[in-house]
């Protein structure tokens, strides 16, 4: 979502006819685009700020801080004389990007907008993309669902959602500039609902533009997830068999005390209606361990979750406190760094031999890969993706003509834990 808003921004900002410079040594202002997910991210920031204005040995230049950081730190931030910043605005303010930037040209204050918005969609801002594969497409922004551990609510503000015509106006833009998949972006994608249309409609809609050959989303909440979408995920070919399903943990009391609104039972459940509709059907999550109050036994109800459901993919995490969160306010972080980390190593364990073990599985089978990167002259690798999302090395026949954006049969010869390798048996299908 943030190289999403980048991308916005850089529209806004053209448009006002600003331009961009590749060396921030070079630029007159800087802005950063902040995430608050991800942990001591506001130190990385501050580190970079420094580094940037050490570099720069007193040049002028104008700092400013967009994204989640700029909402969810906004006091801190304009406090900090160290920082000394320029301007702070939030993620639902950047079309006010310009005005601000000419104010403070004319009046030297500091900007500052981290207004949240219950309508602001940027429907009518078609993002400035690099050149790609893929375009990520928001759909829908914000979240209403307060997990206990997530800042995005605070940060992000509440639900709201594009309508479909103005999606499908800009996936048909995309397919004319080339872009072969669609990532449909919302912090909680499958809750997206405008004018009585809901996420599977949505779907749909955008797979019949042609053109577009491959169509992704995330992040779907396990709570959002009804017949319709799982029909139209196992039946339209368009629609990648692939769906990332945030786990998070495996035990009910677990569960509840997060927020998140469903059962071990109901996840199973679901894992189990998705691969009755599509057995290939690819699962990626999220997991975390140690949170407050999570005992050995609980924890072991996530390692027999990720036993039964054996995800592709799995991404990690050790609990540690997000500011302003209700678990920062109402929990204790209990469970000591050692217990952590052992529970950690753990499922990292498992779930490498689980990735290990399925693409192992993949060897010999032939399958669609998209390609999106042509580095090997430069000493990196041709590889793609297949359907799953999985990456995939390829060896291409010598004579063969391939470019990104092609989509090649590839014939699958080795699996590691996070990566395929393949040799191309047939270009452009
Ligand atoms: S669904 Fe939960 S984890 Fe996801 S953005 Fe909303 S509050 Fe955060």
């Amino acid at each position: 979502m943030n190289e999403y808003d980048t991308e916005l921004v850089r529209a806004i900002l053209l448009e006002a006819g600003y331009f961009f410079v590749d060396d921030d040594l070079q630029a007159d202002i800087i802005m950063l685009n902040t995430c608050s997910v991800r942990e001591n991210a506001h130190r990385k920031v501050y580190g970079h700020i420094h580094d940037m204005r050490h570099r720069r040995q007193g040049k002028p230049v104008l700092i400013g801080i967009l994204g989640c950081m700029a909402t969810g730190l906004r006091k801190e931030l304009i406090d900090n004389k160290h920082l000394a910043l320029d301007f702070v605005v939030g993620p639902d303010s950047y079309k006010r990007l310009p005005q601000i930037l000419q104010n403070l040209h004319d009046t030297d204050a500091t900007g500052y907008d981290v207004t949240l918005s219950e309508f602001e969609t940027y429907a009518d801002v078609y993002p400035t993309r690099t050149a790609g594969v893929n375009a990520w497409v928001a759909v829908m922004r914000g979240c209403n669902n307060f997990c206990s551990f997530c800042i995005v609510p605070f940060t992000r503000g509440r639900e709201r959602s594009r309508s479909v015509d103005s999606i499908l106006d800009e996936v048909r833009r995309l397919a004319g500039e080339g872009f072969k998949q669609v990532t449909l972006l919302g912090q909680n994608v499958n809750s997206y609902a405008h004018d009585g249309h809901d996420f599977a409609f949505l779907v749909d809609q955008v797979s019949r533009v042609d053109g577009v050959d491959r169509i992704r989303f995330t992040s779907p909440h396990p709570k959002d997830f009804p017949e319709s979408l799982i029909k139209v995920l196992a039946q339209n070919p368009k629609v990648c068999k692939q769906v990332h399903l945030p786990l998070q943990a495996g035990n009910d009391r677990v569960l509840s005390v997060m927020n998140r609104n469903y059962t071990q039972a109901d996840f199973k459940g679901l894992v189990d209606k998705l691969r009755k509709a599509c057995p290939a059907m690819a699962l990626s999550t999220d997991v975390i361990v140690g949170f407050p109050t999570e005992t050995d036994a609980e924890f072991e109800d996530t390692v027999r979750v990720m036993e039964a459901v054996r995800f592709d993919t799995a991404f990690m995490f050790k609990y540690s406190v997000r500011p302003n969160t209700e678990a920062s306010r109402k929990m204790t972080d209990d469970v000591p760094e050692n217990v952590k980390t052992r529970r950690i190593v753990r499922i990292n364990t498992l779930q490498t031999g689980i990735s290990l073990e399925k693409n192992k599985a993949l060897v010999g089978q032939v399958q669609p890969v998209l390609i999106e990167s042509m580095e090997k002259e430069k000493g990196g690798s041709i590889y793609g993706r297949n359907d799953a999302n999985k990456i995939v090395l390829l060896t291409p026949v010598p004579d063969m003509i391939l470019k990104i954006g092609d989509t090649v049969n590839v014939r699958i010869t080795k699996g590691t834990p996070h990566q395929l390798k393949g040799e191309v048996v047939n270009a452009s299908l």
